[in-house]
């Protein structure tokens, strides 16, 4: 049965890898929320500057990013057959590039950048406003939304996070090894929690979920529960 809600705002963040987005699509699956993956905005944007030639040795022409961004348009659509939600960029289908290592190795230096993330996050809480939603990043509790109705940070320890995500890439069928993929987590976790705007970190009022060691059925059904209690509590005050 679906829980009815009046535009609700569901913020995941937490670190790099830790099967946010997972856990974030069952979610809206089962309670008809819309998900948003804020995470692929940054890589999409990324996406465009390399194509540019606007990163040049971890060097960004920022005067050049600026310029472009108004040329950006960022879509998510659903695809039923493989139930998933794919982006786009421009009409372009690039669901496949932006989750690759070359931009991997590069987002997080454009997402560090103040005007980058004031034209995401714009884009972010008008999305929010419109309907019910589930969104995943780094700073949608403490930045985008910091009245969401239900906070999650989730973590796990750096090993497992390596392992899963170097498993994705293999099968997606990308040539990287396992010493590559946490290196670019370690990174990525790093210039995410030190960068001077909206930094990656734990908002006071969130709910933690450490899935180093459970399932995706148990971290569901742990995070639908505590949905569920602030919802009642919602409801009765
Ligand atoms: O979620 P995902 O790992 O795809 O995000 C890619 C990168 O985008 C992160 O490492 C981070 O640098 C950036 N990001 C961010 N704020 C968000 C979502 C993602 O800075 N809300």
């Amino acid at each position: 049965m679906k829980t009815e809600f009046k535009t609700w705002v569901i913020a995941v963040d937490g670190y790099s890898s830790t099967g946010k987005s997972t856990v974030a699509k069952l979610i809206a699956a089962r309670l008809g929320l819309t998900y948003i993956d804020t995470g692929a905005m940054y890589r999409v944007v990324t996406l465009e500057a390399l194509r540019r030639g606007l990163i040049v040795e971890g060097q960004v022409d920022r005067a050049g990013l600026q310029s472009c961004l108004k040329d950006i348009r960022i879509g998510f659509k659903y695809n039923t057959a493989l139930e998933r939600y794919e982006t786009y960029l421009n009409g372009e289908y690039v669901e496949d590039q932006i989750r690759g290592m070359e931009v991997s190795e590069q987002v997080s230096v454009i997402a560090a950048i103040d005007f980058v993330r004031i034209f995401l996050v714009e884009q972010q809480r008008a999305m929010g406003r419109k309907e019910s939603v589930i969104m995943d990043g780094r700073d949608i509790g403490s930045v985008v939304f910091p009245d969401a109705d239900v906070k999650f940070f989730m973590t796990a320890s750096e090993k497992i996070r390596a392992e899963r995500r170097y498993r994705e890439l293999i099968e997606k069928g990308e040539t990287v090894s396992f010493e590559e993929v946490e290196a670019n987590i370690r990174k990525r976790d790093y210039i995410d929690s030190h960068r001077a705007v909206s930094p990656l970190k734990q908002p006071e009022d969130a709910i933690v979920v450490d899935n180093s060691n459970m399932t995706v059925e148990e971290e569901i059904e742990f995070m639908l529960r505590k949905i569920e209690e602030i919802r009642q509590k919602s409801t009765e005050n």
